[in-house]
């Protein structure tokens, strides 16, 4: 039974469906919570319910972009240690980072949430895992803003129990115990983990990266996601200094090390994966191991460029991340597109390596692919969630470009007309719908010189 219908016509649709069906003027019919038809020319005559009915004349739409890696904490400790290396920036920020309590945490959510939403990012991801003894709610909070903007989330609870005293790089102070880390994640799974195929909120197991972590928490954290049945997150191979790292600890690479503790599959999606070999490519391509590509960060840190092209080209599932908002100031999805595409291109014959279609299939379908959620969202299908963006191209910034791809893949970061999560605005020419821009705006900037104050009297 129908329950209200929301008509798009008179825009370009890209679906990023299989075939990388495009149409120069299409429709789209949403019906409750899903799409019902897309197609070429206008939509169907003699439809009933229909709620709103949208001129897209000038306007692309597009599936809502799908970030897979971020750290919302950030957000407070943005444009600090600019100069560094991974190692050296985790050691300048861990002090500070370790400070941060409940109502820090929903700030920055709110913060980082609402710079998604606005840039046309439909599914977000969380990787959480400082967790500092006394500091609230911290899961609560991340859920909570998820649900009160209205996007779609997965929180990846993340953990730390390998501090300084047992050779790892966080301080002893800001890490849990193995049995704590356990215990609170499960717990996270089963107050917030939503099984359904349209869930609003997941919930991934996800230990920080081998560095930060015992290996006997990488195992058991293995076995809690699989005993749950959710999925599985951490960072691999980011930067040499891990690699070195791994090797003299573990007396092997990051990949064969994540293959020794279960951490190879296709319930698993690493942040990164910089410095992988021929082989630790097909170990990925063999288990399905899904990859967050996350090329602002990269160079922010110096970390390299990712094999995407080869990892492609051997069908291992890559989406797109922003990574956390201390090391991708910008925190949003949109440029990400652009940023993929320049940066796999930089290096000798490589013009052909990333397309701008495989690009916009990154941050859509493929993000979906690699969060688990690509049977429900990532592509403009008849049945499939109604989580969509109609991107404005008419203006200065893209109106001389024929190709609307082109435009929003190359050119100036596209204002969002409007985007649909569930079915529900949520951005509304270029504006939040669901909270207040500047009201959030205020609150982090009060809750960032709370932190910094704190971390200046450290
Ligand atoms: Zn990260």
């Amino acid at each position: 039974m129908a329950v209200s219908r929301i008509v798009i016509e008179n825009c370009a649709v890209a679906t990023v469906d299989a075939h990388n069906t495009e149409y120069a003027e299409g429709h789209l019919v949403v019906n409750g919570n899903r799409i019902e038809t897309v197609g070429p020319g206008p939509a169907p005559e003699g439809l009933t319910d229909v709620v709103r009915r949208i001129d897209g004349t000038g306007h692309l739409a597009t599936p809502g972009l799908v970030n897979t890696h971020h750290h919302f904490y950030q957000w407070l400790t943005r444009g600090l240690a600019t100069d560094h290396n991974l190692f050296d920036w985790l050691v300048a920020l861990y002090p500070t980072w370790a400070r941060i309590d409940e109502p820090m945490v929903r700030a920055a959510a709110r913060g980082s949430l609402a710079m998604m939403a606005i840039g046309g990012v439909t599914l977000a991801m969380d990787h959480h895992y400082v967790y500092p003894r006394g500091a609230g709610d911290l899961t609560g909070a991340l859920v909570g803003a998820a649900r009160e903007l209205g996007v779609r989330f997965t929180l990846a609870r993340g953990s730390m129990d390998r501090g300084t005293s047992d050779g790892g790089l966080p301080p002893d102070f800001a890490v849990e115990t193995l049995d704590g880390a356990l215990a609170a994640t499960e717990e996270a799974i089963d107050q917030h983990h939503d099984p359904a195929p349209d869930a609003m909120t997941r919930i991934a197991v996800a230990p920080c990266s081998p560095f930060s972590v015992s290996t006997e928490l990488m195992r058991q954290g293995a076995e809690l996601a699989r005993r749950k049945g959710v999925r599985l997150h951490t960072h691999g191979s980011e930067t040499i200094e891990e690699e070195r790292f791994c090797k003299e600890l573990f007396g092997m690479g990051p990949t064969d090390y994540f293959a020794s503790t279960g951490w190879l599959g296709d319930d698993v999606w690493m942040a990164h994966c910089v410095h992988m070999n021929d082989s630790d490519i097909a170990a990925f391509a063999r288990t399905g191991t899904g990859v967050a590509h996350c090329p602002s960060s990269n160079a922010r840190l110096g970390a390299g460029i990712a094999r995407v092209p080869e990892m492609l080209a051997a069908k291992v599932p890559v989406g797109l991340g922003v990574d956390g908002t201390a090391s991708n100031e910008a925190g949003e999805l949109r440029t990400e597109l652009r940023n993929a595409l320049l940066i796999n291109r930089l290096g000798a014959r490589r013009e052909t390596a990333l397309t701008t279609r495989q690009a916009l299939r990154l941050g859509t379908y493929g993000g979906a692919r690699v969060l688990g959620r690509h049977q429900e969202t990532g592509s403009l299908e008849p049945g499939k969630l109604a989580d969509l963006v109609l991107w404005r191209l008419d203006t200065l910034a893209h109106a001389s470009m024929a190709d609307p791809v082109a435009a929003l893949v190359l050119g100036a970061p596209a204002p969002v007309t409007l985007s649909l999560v569930d079915g529900r605005p949520v951005v509304e020419d270029g504006r939040l719908v669901t909270v207040d821009e500047d009201e959030v705006a205020r609150v982090t900037r009060g809750e960032a010189r709370r932190l910094a104050e704190i971390a200046r009297a450290l």
